[in-house]
């Protein structure tokens, strides 16, 4: 039997988008007024009000410039911004499908995410310009298909400003759009993923899915703070660290503050003394990061510089972290952190501790949302008994409907009772609570940012002394991460050594975005494991890596 979410149920409405949960009317229990986005670096800052009336503004001038139409969708290439809410919001507002990509991404990898969302417009920032209009034109995107935010115009005129997209929304004409009639079900946001297995995939997730976890996510997390961040919570202050291309930033910081009124105080990217720096300034309440950002917790030197008392609680995602760290944290800061745990394919949130029970249950990533459940399986495709591990199974209304265009994977990724496999090893104690143990599926994750590995072995493979190449993840326990680590068969008459194992990591971290640099080395080795039907067996080699390392 699955196991049902402890929580109660939760009433989920069906019939509602994202947009009109977020920025209609109906729940809002605090002031307009209250500021939501803040920028800590300019001090800029957007009310709910202005949010709500911006984003209209910007879905109109959508409409109005490219007479945008339910479906399409915008692609944004932009380091975290205060502004780049509102597009998304707009867009949703349009009818848009939003499909973030990671703001340090190359060319190519750009490149591929235009092409494979079909995207017909692309915001981005004035430093990444150069790689947006490279990788529009790759992807055969008109240039007067780039938006451009920030204070600078292109030179050449070619590039929007979106200011323009917004003054085109303020004739009457265009006044008379309305939103876009948005059925739930309906794909609000496209992120990028590999899933369990391959390149990555555009992960579609409904605005029935995300209405569904912005609700899960504010019954558990939200709850736990309207008694203590003052007469209403609504005092809380978050830090805007996470990138918000990725759905843990995307939902966790941005909708959530939203939602809840939280104020979330934007970091372009994150640096520890700035983030350090902020805190003091602006009194945060709480931050959700991933594990190297609690280790900077524990061992920056210049955290005992600052006033860190404002600060509540830490929740940490993303990727495994030790009970260790949790310990250093608070014998040092005093704040606990509570981990949780979720994924692209269920809009993020699937679990996380409570504050009520931090210390408790020490390693687990805490109980499963409201209206969700959960199966643990074993090889065999049965359910484990408590207590033991296996793959966690996932059913809820905030598990994505599938992969975009790509039916064979979403068959793959379910199973035929309509279980979303996660890939990963979980176990579950008596008391409801859940333990991320391992992982099945190839996925690496460094500093939380997930690195593909079919992807670099791809890169690797294009090169001209690269008969063959297996990559996997090796724990670097020092920095709380994963690091992709090269396992590569040279080809004929090429010498294997330290100097070349150099050159081919030099050449690798010239093709890919700077989180899937191999930081775990290049090994060469005589052949790569494969199954009869030559399909890369990583498992064999981390199983033989994690040998290695016991014996060392
Ligand atoms: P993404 O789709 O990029 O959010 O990556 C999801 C994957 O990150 C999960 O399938 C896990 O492998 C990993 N992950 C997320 N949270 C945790 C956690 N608390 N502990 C261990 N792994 C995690």
């Amino acid at each position: 039997m699955p196991y049902p979410s402890t929580f109660p149920p939760l009433d989920i409405p069906d019939g509602i988008d994202l947009w009109t949960l977020l920025l209609g009317n109906k729940r809002r229990d605090f002031p307009v007024t209250k500021e939501i986005l803040t920028c800590d670096e300019t001090g800029r800052s957007y009310s709910w009000a202005d949010l709500r009336s911006a984003s209209i503004e910007f879905g109109k001038g959508l409409k109005a410039t490219w007479g945008w139409e339910k479906g399409d969708v915008l692609a944004f290439y932009t380091p975290n911004s205060i502004d780049t809410p509102i597009l998304t919001l707009g867009a949703l507002w349009a009818g848009a499908i939003v499909s973030p990509a990671n703001p340090l991404y190359t060319v190519d990898e750009l490149a591929f995410q235009l092409r494979d969302s079909g995207a017909k417009g692309l915001v981005t920032q004035p430093a990444n310009l150069p790689i947006a209009i490279a990788a529009a034109q790759k992807a055969s995107l008109p240039l007067d298909r780039v938006i451009l935010l920030g204070n600078h115009r292109d030179p050449s005129g070619q590039i929007r400003h979106f200011s323009s997209i917004h003054s085109s929304s303020t004739t009457t004409t265009t006044n008379q759009h309305t939103q876009a009639q948005i059925s739930p079900q309906e794909i609000g946001f496209l992120v990028y993923s590999s899933g369990t297995t391959g390149l990555p995939k555009g992960v579609c997730l409904t605005h029935s899915n995300m209405v569904a976890n912005v609700l899960q996510a504010s019954y558990v997390e939200g709850s736990q703070w309207r008694p203590r961040g003052g007469a209403d919570g609504r005092g809380d202050k978050q830090l805007g660290v996470l990138p918000f291309f990725h759905i843990y930033g995307l939902t966790c910081g941005v909708l959530m503050s939203v939602y809840e009124g939280w104020q979330l105080v934007v970091l372009e990217r994150f640096d520890m003394l700035r983030a350090l720096r902020a805190i003091e300034r602006h009194r945060i309440t709480f931050a959700y990061v991933p594990p190297p950002i609690v280790l900077a917790f524990s061992k920056h030197p210049a955290v005992d510089e600052y006033d860190l008392t404002s600060l509540k609680v830490l929740h940490s995602g993303a990727a495994p972290l030790t009970r260790e760290l949790t310990e250093a944290v608070w014998n040092r800061i005093h704040v606990p952190v509570k981990q949780g745990f979720g994924l692209s394919e269920t809009s993020a949130v699937v679990c996380c501790q409570v504050v009520d029970e931090w210390g408790k249950f020490m390693g687990s990533v805490g109980k499963i949302m409201p209206n969700m459940s959960a199966k643990i399986v074993g090889e065999d495709g049965k359910e484990v008994e408590e207590g033991e591990s296996g793959e966690l199974w996932l059913k809820g209304p905030n598990v994505f409907p599938g992969y975009f265009k790509n039916p064979e994977r979403t068959k793959e990724a379910f199973s035929p009772d309509g279980f979303f496999k996660t890939g990963d090893v979980f176990r579950r104690d008596k008391h409801g609570n859940f333990y991320c143990v391992d992982r099945l599926k190839e996925l690496i994750k460094y500093n939380g940012y997930p690195v593909p590995p079919a992807e670099l072995e791809g890169v690797l493979i294009g090169h001209k002394e690269v008969a063959d190449a297996c990559v996997i993840g090796i724990e670097d326990q020092a920095k709380a991460t994963e690091v992709p680590r090269a396992y590569v068969v040279l080809r004929d008459g090429v010498k294997a050594s330290e100097a070349k194992a150099q050159e081919l990591a030099d050449w690798v971290a010239t093709q890919v975005a700077p989180h899937k640099k191999l930081r775990g080395g290049i090994r060469f080795v005589d052949q790569i494991p494969k199954s009869p039907s030559g399909k890369v067996l990583r498992r064999v080699m981390r199983e033989q890596v994690k040998k290695e390392q016991r014996a060392s």
